[in-house]
């Protein structure tokens, strides 16, 4: 079972189908990104990485995050710096 991140953010990227979530242990984001012609999920993080290498899907933390959001079906902006998903389900743009 992945732990649930600790950051209630989540970073649509508009024009791909991807999302930013931020590290429980960092400032850094990981990306991830739903290939669909594999039908499967890609994060950039250690985990992802190693289950991208077995030619498996990710199932960390930060797609279990991503996926939680879409089921919430959260709204998408066309704010070209993407849209921030909270727990509360408040939308909000990226800061600059
Ligand atoms: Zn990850």
């Amino acid at each position: 079972m992945a732990t649930e991140i600790k950051a209630n953010a989540i970073y649509k990227i508009i024009g791909q189908n991807c999302y930013a979530v931020p590290s429980n242990s960092s400032d850094a984001m990981y990306k991830v990104c739903f290939d669909e012609s594999a039908a499967n999920w890609t994060c950039t993080c250690r985990h992802g990485e190693v289950q991208s290498e077995r030619g498996q899907a990710a199932r960390c933390c930060h797609v279990a995050a991503v996926q939680v959001s879409i089921k919430a079906n959260l709204p998408v902006s066309t704010d070209q710096k993407g849209l921030l998903h909270s727990a509360s389900g408040k939308a909000f743009s990226l800061l600059k």
